[in-house]
């Protein structure tokens, strides 16, 4: 009876417990449904797959929901190019080793016969003729936009790969900016190049093969200006004096004597010129190029630069040597389109002209563009985005933040501001707020300046 009556209720018991493992079972499959609703199923949906998701999900949840949502847009756009990556590490800018991304390509061209003459292109001896007639049926593109007033495009550039130290491609910002500024000021257009279109003419010649395929692309374009990006405005309300150039075809800052009598490698500078569009800039460029190729080519031409000309020292061929050497050799065939200007600094050295900054402010104001306030200050040897340079580069630094903010101070004052000392990156108002801003007039009247003036025909 006992027995019975024990047996009767242990019978109860484990019918009992069944029930509530049923119920329990019942529960955890159901909560498994709605964890895999929630985080959608595995890959291949096993169970090892569910439980690392159900981890993962509990896991995420802990971390907090910004961190969830991220770790989300993650998972998901593995496989989606534009979102993030799966595999990614840091999201940390600071601790990114730009390495990682950065290919670095062979050059795909097949390697041109060395023994063969480098050509920049194929021969075009027409050029004056098929760019007068498309000036012709093209009456919306003027290559004059006033009286003496030029179509100009200035054209800059930099390497395809960043600097060396990333600190340099915050100083090509900084001369693009100032670029920006004296072009929209003076109406002129600019192109900034990152292309090496001829792998031979990597360096200090890439502007050749890049300068004739602007010319031309843009038969608009009278004037091409090339400029250095280590060089910079500091003259923002000079503009050039167009008139003087009419029988000219070429423009550099230089000096007659120091060319074409004593063969001086500095006797022209390189860095900032001005060229016609015509046949006689493709001619003179093709007649500029032959030193350019890298390798043996730009080596040994280099030997003959370093003995032919004053005071050049030992290095590889460069466009400023080899354009010195070919005007010393064959003025009678150039020298006539070729105008060295040295009534203002269509480039001016950096190292004579940076300390003296505050001196000119005190004595004079923009718009004169020569030694009084130098239109254009050129860091030549500096090399801000190269490994080494001919200076230190802290004093490199320094003087191109001076020279900036010494051009920026011309384009601030317009707005009322300017910088706090030619060394400070910050300003401050030199006019207050005023309810009738269209009265305000700048200093300098950069503003609405007449040079940028267009002529709008009635319609
Ligand atoms: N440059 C370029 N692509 C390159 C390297 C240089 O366009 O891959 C341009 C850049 O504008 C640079 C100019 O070539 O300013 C000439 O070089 P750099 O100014 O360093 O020579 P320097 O004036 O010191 O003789
Ligand atoms: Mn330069």
């Amino acid at each position: 009876m006992i027995d019975n009556c024990l047996g009767a209720q242990r019978s109860r018991k484990i019918q009992r417990t069944l029930r509530h493992c049923k119920v329990t079972i019942l529960c955890l499959v159901l909560t498994l449904v709605v964890l895999r609703g929630t985080i959608g199923a595995g890959k291949f949906g096993t169970p090892g797959q569910d439980f690392v998701e159900i981890r993962d999900h509990l896991y995420y949840r802990k971390q907090g929901e910004p961190h969830r949502v991220l770790k989300e847009v993650q998972t998901t756009s593995s496989d989606n190019h534009d979102g993030a990556d799966t595999n990614a590490g840091t999201n940390n800018y600071n601790e990114f080793d730009i390495n990682k991304i950065l290919i670095d390509e062979e050059p795909d061209v097949p390697k041109r016969d060395p023994n063969a003459p480098y050509s920049l292109g194929p021969g075009i001896s027409d050029w004056d003729e098929q760019r007068s007639r498309w000036l012709q049926e093209n009456p919306n593109y003027p290559n004059f936009i006033g009286p003496n007033k030029p179509r100009v495009l200035l054209v800059t550039g930099s390497s395809p790969k960043p600097c060396e130290n990333p600190v340099g491609d915050h100083y090509l910002l900084k001369s693009i900016k100032n670029k920006i500024d004296y072009c929209r000021l003076h109406g002129i257009e600019i192109f900034y190049n990152m292309a090496l279109l001829d792998a031979e003419m990597a360096g200090f010649w890439a502007k050749l093969p890049l300068i004739r395929k602007l010319l031309l692309s843009h038969p608009e374009v009278e004037f091409l200006w090339w400029m250095d990006s280590d060089a910079m405005f500091t003259d923002m309300a000079f503009e050039v004096p167009w008139e003087r150039y009419k029988d000219s075809n070429f423009v550099m800052h230089g000096w007659n004597e120091m060319v074409y009598d004593q063969k001086n490698w500095i006797g022209l500078n390189t860095g900032s010129f001005l060229l016609r569009n015509g046949q006689w800039a493709l001619d003179i460029l093709d007649a500029w190029a032959p030193m350019g190729p890298k390798g043996k080519i730009r080596e040994e031409a280099g030997k003959v630069l370093t003995r032919e000309l004053k005071n050049r020292p030992v290095f590889e061929a460069d466009d400023q040597s080899a354009m010195v050497y070919l005007l010393a050799t064959q003025r009678e065939k150039w020298g006539d389109k070729v105008y060295l200007e040295n009534s203002y600094y269509l480039h001016g050295y950096w190292g004579i002209l940076v300390d003296r900054y505050e001196e000119m402010i005190e004595n004079y104001h923009p718009g004169l563009g020569d030694h009084r306030w130098p239109l254009v200050t050129h860091f030549v040897g500096c090399k801000p985005c190269g490994k080494f340079g001919d200076y230190s580069v802290e004093r490199c630094l320094k003087q191109m933040d001076r020279a900036f903010n010494f051009g920026d101070n011309q384009i601030l004052q317009i707005y009322g501001f300017t910088h706090k000392s030619l060394a400070s990156r910050r300003v401050k108002r030199v006019r207050n707020e005023t309810s009738n801003p269209l009265e305000v007039k700048d200093e300098l009247g950069l503003l609405h300046p007449a040079f940028k003036a267009v002529k709008v025909s009635a319609s």
